[in-house]
């Protein structure tokens, strides 16, 4: 096998739904809400599957659901995208995919931050990339000019990074974003912003694009998914927009990796992205209290929580909650003692990792978020 692969355990997220589901543990480990989506979504995919096409809609993504997303960018983000800039995935992971495979060339180094996502450096490995990490340091995680500086070198190409950030929950900071583009421009990096939680920012605050700052239009890819913004994981529908020059590559790479996603749902996103735009307030506002439930019932309990600003993650802290466990330590006893799944910090690090912090995942009814908190009040 590739030695990318040949020593790669199961992912993480895999890994402990695998558990959860064998041990019927409540999981908080894989991100994932526990409602079945808005309705009226659902709906929208059900009369599409019966009234419309279900044979291959166009490569790049059907015309209304590219527009749809256009649209929403210019309403949200005050982006000026056309359709033709916006190719439809099978989820943002094959977004991450296509725009390694298309972007990267043997031996071109990838600047990434650590935490990052489980899938970027296996994906960036297999493209023939180098990772250059530059680890964030808890709690604040800051992105500083000397770290990245550092980490910059001749042959470094691309910048490949997540904002809003999991696992830690946090957005990145105007100053931050302003710092990545000007590097971006002066070495002239292309950016791979994975988006995906540009709609799970809570506490008013609005998300900034980093294709939105200077000199950044031409040289970002900006990734989304229809998952996260309507609480539809399994759908796997996905974005990317880029502009022209770099949206043809994309697209090449996309259609040799699955060429298109279903109609049927696609159409069904086109449709919740034209309605007005209160039920995504609403399931803000919804997601938010929820963190809110956790954070307090964990509080109450004795766990030391970080604050999570964004993202349906938050983080406890272990040495600070007087628990002697490492984190994959404290996810394998809670999970077979406590009956709750989490997920170890510790794998979103390809080395030298952060490991006294433990994600939760908040997007889960009242009723889970309570047995939860009395489990892992009793465990203590
Ligand atoms: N994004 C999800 C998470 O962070 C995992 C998605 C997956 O398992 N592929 O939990």
């Amino acid at each position: 096998g590739h030695p990318v692969y040949r020593d790669m355990p199961t992912t993480i997220f895999e890994h402990m739904s695998a558990r959860a589901r064998e041990t019927g543990a409540i999981n908080l480990g894989q991100g994932f809400p526990e409602g079945p989506g808005p309705r009226e979504v659902l709906q929208a995919a059900a009369d599409a599957l019966l009234t419309r096409s279900s044979q291959y809609p166009p490569m790049p993504g059907l015309i209304e659901l590219r527009t749809a997303i256009a649209d929403h960018y210019a309403r949200h983000q005050q982006l000026d995208l056309n359709p033709q800039e916006v190719i439809v995935t099978s989820g943002a992971t094959e977004a991450i995919a296509a725009s390694l495979l298309a972007l990267v060339k043997p031996g071109d180094e990838v600047l990434m931050l650590a935490p990052l996502y489980d899938a970027y450096l296996p994906l960036v490995e297999r493209a023939g990339g180098m990772a250059k990490v530059v680890r964030l340091t808890p709690p604040d995680w800051r992105v500083t000019r000397d770290a990245l500086e550092a980490a910059i070198g001749p042959r470094t190409r691309i910048l490949l990074m997540n904002n809003p950030v999991n696992p830690a929950g946090i957005v990145l900071r105007d100053e931050e974003l302003a710092l990545l583009a000007e590097l971006c421009v002066a070495h002239d990096l292309i950016a791979i912003c994975d988006e995906v939680w540009e709609q799970t920012v809570y506490d008013g605050v609005p998300h900034r694009p980093l294709i939105g700052f200077p000199g950044m239009r031409g040289r970002t890819v900006k990734i989304g998914s229809a998952g996260k913004i309507f609480s539809v994981t399994g759908w796997k529908v996905g974005w990317m927009c880029a502009a022209p020059p770099i949206a043809t590559l994309l697209a090449r790479a996309h259609q040799f990796l699955t060429f298109t996603t279903p109609p049927n749902l696609q159409w069904a996103v086109a449709q919740g992205l034209g309605w007005p735009d209160d039920w995504l307030n609403d399931q803000r506002a919804a997601y938010q209290a929820s963190r809110d439930r956790l954070t307090a019932g964990l509080e109450k309990a004795g766990y030391v929580v970080q604050p999570s600003a964004a993202t349906w993650f938050l983080s406890i802290d272990l040495p600070a909650s007087g628990i002697a466990l490492d984190d994959v330590s404290f996810c394998n006893r809670i999970i077979d003692e406590a009956g709750v799944a989490a997920i170890p910090i510790s794998a979103f690090y390809p080395q030298d990792p952060v490991t006294h912090l433990v994600r939760l995942c908040f997007a889960k009814t009242d009723a889970m978020l309570d047995q939860a908190i009395d489990r892992l009040a009793a465990f203590r």
